[in-house]
């Protein structure tokens, strides 16, 4: 009885191998030992306190080793501090029938009264030996509520012991906190999790290769809990292949502004069993590479097909909407980790996403503003049909064809539907060509105005700008007009929201109020600003992102960085590897 094996507690047909496999004794836990040792050694001498606070990521054993300590305080037969996990105590609370242990998730139940029926029922006897209350996520507990937990913990009834879980110990309460004893929980070591996976295998009798062990492993990124429904999932699938969610119906959904799609997507997603959590930290890893393939492609480690399709997805979508989506998801995985339905969560996001008129963030207010002024601008800039001209046909200047590297969604990309000319706007003095004004701006070649365009104007606009206009391209000068062109019609459009601040940096640079044009080239590659001297070349993404880059440019420098806080926003404590 003294193996380390896991032993299945139900087997009731599909239940999750998580479920089936969940330690039922100290000796099962793994990747805690010095939790286990504290534990253990506190049941078998006796010295148990009145209250716990155990702390670490989802995942890693705090409500399970939390159940084990109760098990083992109650045990029939104890063994070594341990529980047997068979006597009709360890049975029933494996079971959840038992009256001695009392859960309590206090992200859903963190009112006061929740507090006070629950504590009131401490001064009770109970059957066994001890009464463990269980509180999970404890520092979602409100004010009062928390106020009313600690009146409990200053006085605890002998025969109680509180064990109070946590994913952020920083937001209990510091006068909770110094009463009760703080076990932290740690990521589980691949090594470990990899001997979890293959005994649970054995014991199961599953059908799994170590490819597809190696492969849960990785997705469990620490975590049993996680590496074991990626277990389900690949042996459920079967093969590799399926270890990532298919996302291409719910980018669909969102170039198109689809929202019964999008909730359509996600719920066949969720039907093939992936766990929300999950989609919603897979899709952001997507977006990630999304928002990176645009902004930074050097940096972006998708590869192959992925690279491709990932891009594709990027061009349709533009860069100012790939960063809305990865700031609202990062935004939802953070409110996931509280809620108690998850799958809401994302479906709101997603809506919101879709229908910024529901959003009240700053980003959808601006998306909004962004719509008035479209909706505002067309029939101003209808009547002036000098518009005409402003639109060349795509990839007339480049000469290269405008092939898309890729067969997929990309090879759609729309032929620039007429729109105001977006720069010079309602500005003061923005008529054509003084006098002056054209005197100087005759003495510029299209090779003077790029190049200082390139270093002296961009590096003086907005980060927001810069991010944009690293991927223009001067490509026409007349003395009066510039022509500038984009990668595509999403980011055409976004010049609306530049357009001051870079019409005050050219007019420092040049003293001129030049009239901008801009102009769709999908032959551009979005975040490689091919040398202006070169054709725009049809080859696929990964290989003008990595041939060479404008290297070492003040404005990729702020891409770069900006890049990087995004990252860090969304996977805290990440480091990059390259
Ligand atoms: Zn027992």
């Amino acid at each position: 009885m003294a193996d380390s094996s896991p032993t299945p507690t139900s087997i009731d047909g599909v239940t999750a191998l998580y479920r089936r496999f969940r330690p039922g004794r100290f000796a099962e836990l793994r990747g805690q030992d010095h939790v286990v040792r504290a534990l253990q050694g506190a049941v078998k001498n006796d010295r148990i306190v009145h209250a716990y606070l155990f702390s670490g990521p989802r995942g890693t054993g705090k409500t399970t080793a939390a159940r084990i300590l109760a098990k083992a305080l109650n045990c029939e037969h104890p063994l070594d501090g341990d529980a047997c996990n068979e006597c009709a105590s360890c049975v029933a609370i494996t079971r959840g029938s038992s009256l001695d242990v009392i859960e309590l998730d206090a992200a859903s139940n963190n009112g006061v009264d929740d507090i006070r029926e629950i504590t009131a029922g401490a001064w009770h006897g109970t059957p066994g030996q001890w009464k463990v209350y269980i509180f999970d996520e404890v520092h979602q507990l409100s004010k009062a509520a928390s106020a009313a937990l600690l009146k409990t913990l200053e006085e605890p009834p002998q025969h109680v012991v509180f064990v109070l879980a946590t994913t952020d110990p920083h937001k209990v309460l510091p006068t909770i906190r110094s009463r009760t004893q703080h076990l932290e929980f740690r990521l589980i070591g691949g090594e470990t999790l990899s001997s979890l996976l293959h005994d649970v295998q054995g014991a199961a009798g599953l059908a799994a290769d170590d490819a597809l062990i190696d492969a849960a492993v990785r997705l469990g990124r620490g975590s049993a809990r996680d590496a074991l429904s990626a277990l389900d999932q690949l042996i459920a699938t079967g093969s590799l292949s399926e270890t990532q969610p298919e996302f291409d119906g719910l980018f669909h959904a969102l170039v198109h502004a689809d929202a019964v799609e999008a909730l359509r997507s996600l719920a066949l997603l969720t039907r093939e069993g992936w766990d929300p959590e999950q989609l919603a930290e897979s899709f952001a890893a997507e977006i990630r590479q999304v928002f990176l393939l645009q902004a930074a492609p050097d940096v972006a480690d998708a590869v192959d097909a992925d690279r491709d399709r990932l891009s594709a997805w990027g061009s349709q979508l533009g860069l100012a909407r790939t960063v809305r989506i990865l700031e609202t998801i990062g935004r939802a995985m953070r409110e996931m980790k509280s809620a108690p339905d998850k799958v809401v969560i994302l479906e709101v996001a997603l809506v919101r996403l879709i229908k910024p008129e529901l959003d009240s963030s700053i980003e959808a207010l601006d998306e909004r503003v962004t719509k008035i002024e479209r909706a505002g601008a067309r029939p101003v800039a209808a009547p002036s049909s000098t518009a005409g001209p402003a639109l060349r046909p795509i990839g007339s200047t480049g000469g290269a064809p405008p092939v898309s590297p890729t067969a997929g969604p990309a090879a759609t990309v729309a032929p620039a539907p007429p729109a105001p000319p977006a720069s010079p706007g309602p500005g003061p003095g923005s008529g054509p060509g003084s006098g002056r004004a054209a005197s100087d701006a005759a003495a510029l070649s299209l090779e003077d105005v790029r190049e200082r365009f390139e270093q002296r104007v961009v590096p003086r606009t907005a980060r927001s700008a810069q991010l944009l206009l690293k991927n223009a391209r001067v490509c026409s000068f007349d003395g009066q007009r510039l022509s500038i062109a984009l990668p595509n019609e999403e980011m055409r459009q976004n010049t609306e929201h530049i357009a001051q601040g870079l019409r005050s940096a050219m007019e420092h640079e040049f003293k001129v109020n030049f009239q901008i044009d801009w102009i769709v080239d999908p032959s551009l590659v979005a975040g490689s600003s091919a040398p202006s001297s070169r054709p725009a070349r049809p080859e696929p993404p990964e290989r003008s992102g990595a041939d060479e880059d404008p290297a070492g440019d003040e404005s990729s420098i702020v891409v770069d960085s900006m890049a990087g806080h995004l990252i860090s926003e969304m996977f805290p404590g990440a480091e990059e590897i390259s």
